[in-house]
């Protein structure tokens, strides 16, 4: 089966540059030059991947992944010129599943694709069954979290955190791994990432609920265990 990649890029030559290197590879593309038309054309659905710049006219990379998230999960790659550890992790947890910056060798973006289209084959064919450690309880088909029944509100990357420390409920799970289950295998960031979002977490539940769910293997990783009665 040949994938559908939507292009969003402003700036023609490098859209069309990209355009006929993925037709090359076999892809199916369709082009939009600002952040309004590709957000329209990304909900129109029928793609399985979305190449976005950051920098758009109209509305900008970050705005429609912030639009695109709310009512899709098709996967996302950004593009962008820039190159900061902020731009990453916002670009992450708006729910990017990879981030390029440019200029990019464009062998380096296929694999990226093709690493991305893999990812997506992988967690389409699991099921998903709800989690449950202690009175937290997550709901992968309804993108849900509660804790005792509270509603708790989780970012996107916040919510496949979680998932992933709940999937392995008393295991312990090295900063690399969950790096590469919930940024992506071939994500090239900083496992500091991973600290920063545990202690969002950790924000989230462990202090709103006082309550320990989530622990610190000192040299080893995180890991959630039941609360002790
Ligand atoms: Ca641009």
């Amino acid at each position: 089966m040949c994938a559908k990649i939507l292009i969003v890029e402003d700036e023609a030559k490098i859209a069309r540059f990209i355009e006929l290197e993925l037709g090359h590879e076999g892809y199916e593309t369709q082009k939009a030059y600002d952040g309004r038309s590709g957000l329209n054309a990304a909900l129109g659905g029928g793609f399985d991947l979305v190449l976005l710049d950051v920098m758009l006219p109209e509305l900008n990379g970050m705005e429609v992944l912030r639009r695109l998230r709310a009512e899709s999960a098709v996967p996302v790659i950004m593009l962008t010129a820039r190159d900061t550890v902020m731009d990453k992790v916002s670009g992450l947890d708006l729910g990017a599943n990879d981030y390029i910056t440019k200029p990019f060798a464009i062998e380096e973006l296929l694999a990226r694709i093709r690493a991305t289209l893999r990812a997506q084959e992988r967690t389409g064919a699991s099921t998903a069954a709800a989690l449950n450690c202690g009175r937290l309880s997550l709901d992968p088909t309804r993108h849900s979290v509660s804790f005792a029944g509270t509603p708790v509100e989780l970012t996107y990357k916040e919510f496949l955190l979680l998932q992933t420390l709940m999937e392995n409920k008393n295991a312990v799970l090295s900063r690399e791994t969950l790096m590469e289950k919930v940024w992506g295998f071939d994500y090239l960031g900083e496992t500091n990432v991973v600290d920063v979002y545990i202690r969002f977490l950790r924000q989230k539940l462990d202090s709103a609920f006082g309550v320990k769910l989530i622990h610190t293997v000192r040299g080893v990783g995180y890991m959630v265990k039941d609360e002790k009665a």
